[in-house]
């Protein structure tokens, strides 16, 4: 395309009294550029990952695992033996020496009807929506969810 005005390569279309030309960009001055219609932007479809159960042992398993041993009334070696782990290894969970990999732990809650494991992924989603409610109350105040001590002290007030 050549420009309109000085007749060299034309790179963008302008209107120039109401009539569409081309116009190099020393000449674009002359005119008011068209904007080239813009291509929608083809984003790459994001795709909703579904989180990974993410599998926690919880904090104080050494407590729950002697306890419930203990209810059991059975010695450590007992336990150990019923697990096919070694003495020394369900001693070191006891005393949280040593923390259980999820398939142990979940040993350790069959066999004692304990729970060892959390799901951190469904918590920390839970934690998230309770956190959005609490934050939503205050807002959703009106004067009908005043409480009578509310409204003597609007009265007192006005
Ligand atoms: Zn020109």
């Amino acid at each position: 395309m050549e420009c309109h005005v000085c007749g060299s390569d034309a790179s963008r279309e302008a209107l120039v009294e109401g009539a569409r030309v081309f116009l190099c960009p020393r000449c674009l001055h002359y005119g008011k550029p068209i904007e080239r219609e813009r291509k929608p932007v083809v984003t790459s479809r994001h795709r909703p990952e579904r989180p990974a159960r993410e599998l926690n042992v919880v904090d104080g398993y050494g407590k729950k695992i002697q306890a419930a041993r203990d209810k059991r009334g059975q010695t450590r070696q007992q336990l150990a033996r019923e697990l096919f782990i070694r003495e020394n290894e369900l001693e070191r969970l006891e005393h949280e020496w040593m923390r259980p990999d999820v398939k142990l732990a979940q040993k350790l809650e069959k066999a004692l009807q304990i729970q060892l494991i959390e799901d951190v992924s469904r918590k920390a989603k839970s934690d998230e929506s309770e956190e959005q409610s609490a934050t939503l109350k205050p807002r959703k105040r009106s004067k009908a969810d005043l409480t009578l001590a509310d409204i003597i002290d609007v009265k007192v007030n006005e």
